[in-house]
C-alpha cells in the first residue's frame, strides 16, 4: 500500500479547490501576493468556468431554438441542460420555472414589472426589511409610483438581524408581497426565511428571496423554502457575469405577462396582435447570454464537485477565525453581529475612514470594499455612512486574513 502523502490525492480528500483553480490569485497586486476578499462584489473565476465558456465559443457556438442546421440544435442542448442544472441546484420542481436573467437585479425587476404591475392596486402593501440590497428596494420604489401601492420596512436589532415581531406586525391583509433576502451583502445575516415565507403565506402574501449572498455559501431548496420567487447572480457563485437566475413558482409564472418584446418570446406575430410564448421562453426576449448559462452550469458544477458541506465548514470555521482575529484588534468595532451569519465582515476603525481604509489595504496587496454596500438606509439605521467589508469564498484561508489583519495594523500606525 502506498502511505506516501500525495498533495493532490489529499486536495481531493478534503475536496478544497486546488492551488491553481483560480489562476486569478496568483498574479501580484501593487507588487504583493493577492488576498482577494471582496467575494461578496464578485467571485473569482475558476478554469472549469472560463474553460467551459472559451469552449463554447471553439466548438458550440451558434444561436438557439432557431436553426435547423446541426450546430444550433447543439448549442439549444447545452443553453436548455444549463437550465436544468440550475433547477436541480435549487431544488425547482420544474425546469420550466427556471428563467435566465442578466443576474439577481434584472431578476428582480422582471417580477416587479410583470407580476408586480399587473397584480398591484392602490393601498396593497410591499413588505421588504432594513438589511435590503438597493436592488431589493428600488425597483419596489418605483413599483408603488406605478400603482400606488405602499412599501413597508420591517427594522434590526443592533446585532443586524430582521427583528421578528416587528416583521410580522407588518403583515396584514394589504400585503401582497414580502421581498426579503436570504442573505444580508452588508453584514452577512442570515435571514430565518422559512420562517418568515410560512408567516407571509399565512395573510396570502407572495414571497420573493434575493438569494444573490446566499448560493454560493450554503445549499438552498427553494421547495422547502417555500419561496414563490427566488433570484441570484451568477457571478457571485463563481461563474460570468451577465447572467443569473429567475426561479417562479410555475403557476405564478403562467399567470405574469411579458416585459420585454422582442424575438423568442412569442407564437405568433401580426401587426394587429402578438402572442406569446410560455414560460420561461415569454421572459426571455431575444438572443440570450448562451455562453453564459454554460458557463453558470460549470460553475454549479465546479461547486458541487467541491460538495456543498466542505464549502459550509471551510467558511464556517474561516468567518469564527476571521472573527476573533478581527476583534482583538483594538479600535476595530464589528458591525453585524448576528447570532446565524455567513462569510462577510464588515467593521469600522476608530479615526480612520472606511475608503482610506480601503486604499492602504489594496497598496498592501488586500482587496476588500469601503462604502454603503449598495444598503444605505441599513448604514444609516447604523448611523455610519459605511463600512469596510472583506468577504470571504472558498479559496481564502488564515493566509489571507492574517494579510487583512497585518494591512489594518499598518494603516493604524499610519494615521496614528
Ligand atoms: N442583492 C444582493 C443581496 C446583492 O449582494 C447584490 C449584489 O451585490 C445584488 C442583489 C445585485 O446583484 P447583481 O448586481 O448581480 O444584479
Amino acid at each position: 500500500m502506498n502511505t506516501v502523502a500525495d498533495p493532490l490525492r489529499a486536495s481531493a480528500a478534503t475536496a478544497l479547490p486546488a492551488a491553481d483553480d483560480f489562476p486569478i490569485l496568483a498574479r501580484p497586486v501593487h507588487g504583493r501576493r493577492l488576498a482577494y476578499l471582496d467575494n461578496g462584489a464578485t467571485t473569482q473565476k475558476p478554469n472549469a468556468v472560463i474553460e467551459a465558456e472559451a469552449r463554447f465559443y471553439r466548438e458550440s457556438n451558434a444561436n438557439i431554438h432557431r436553426g435547423v442546421h446541426w450546430l444550433s440544435q447543439h448549442a439549444t442542448e447545452l443553453y436548455d441542460a444549463a437550465r436544468v442544472t440550475v433547477q436541480r441546484f435549487i431544488g425547482a420542481a420544474r425546469a420550466d420555472e427556471i428563467v435566465f436573467t442578466r443576474g439577481t437585479t434584472e431578476a428582480i425587476n422582471l417580477v416587479a414589472n410583470t407580476w408586480g404591475r399587473k397584480t398591484l392596486k392602490a393601498g396593497d402593501e410591499i413588505l421588504i426589511t432594513t438589511l435590503e440590497h438597493h436592488s431589493n428596494i428600488v425597483p419596489w420604489q418605483m413599483l408603488c409610483e406605478q400603482t400606488g401601492a405602499v412599501l413597508k420596512v420591517a427594522p434590526v436589532n443592533d446585532a443586524g438581524e430582521v427583528e421578528q415581531d416587528g416583521f410580522d406586525a407588518l403583515l396584514g391583509e394589504r400585503t401582497r408581497l414580502v421581498a426579503i433576502t436570504h442573505v444580508s451583502n452588508a453584514l452577512g445575516t442570515v435571514n430565518p426565511v422559512a420562517r418568515m415565507v410560512e408567516r407571509a403565506h399565512a395573510v396570502g402574501a407572495v414571497v420573493l428571496v434575493d438569494g444573490a449572498q446566499a448560493v454560493a455559501h450554503q445549499a438552498v431548496d427553494v421547495q422547502a423554502l417555500g419561496c414563490d420567487f427566488y433570484v441570484f447572480s451568477g457571478h457571485k457563485l463563481y461563474g460570468p457575469t451577465g447572467i443569473g437566475a429567475l426561479y417562479g413558482r410555475a403557476r405564478l409564472l403562467a399567470e405574469m405577462p411579458p416585459w420585454h418584446g422582442g424575438g423568442d418570446m412569442i407564437r405568433t406575430v401580426s401587426f394587429e396582435r402578438s402572442t406569446y410564448a410560455e414560460a420561461p421562453q415569454r421572459f426571455e426576449a431575444g438572443t440570450p447570454n448562451i455562453a453564459g448559462a454554460v458557463g453558470l452550469a460549470a460553475a454549479i458544477d465546479y461547486v458541487q464537485g467541491l460538495g456543498m458541506d466542505t464549502i459550509v465548514a471551510h467558511e464556517h470555521a474561516l468567518l469564527e477565525h476571521a472573527t476573533a482575529a478581527l476583534t482583538a484588534i483594538p479600535g476595530l468595532r464589528m458591525v453585524g453581529t448576528a447570532a446565524d451569519k455567513i462569510g462577510i465582515l464588515s467593521f469600522v476603525i476608530e479615526h480612520i475612514h472606511p475608503h482610506d481604509l480601503g486604499t492602504i489595504l489594496d497598496s498592501e496587496g488586500v482587496a476588500i470594499r469601503a462604502g454603503h454596500h449598495c444598503a444605505m438606509p441599513l448604514m444609516t439605521r447604523f448611523g455610519i455612512p459605511g463600512t469596510a467589508r472583506a468577504s470571504l469564498a472558498v479559496y481564502n484561508n488564515e493566509t489571507d486574513i492574517a494579510a487583512l489583519v497585518a494591512a489594518i495594523e499598518k494603516a493604524q500606525t499610519l494615521f496614528g
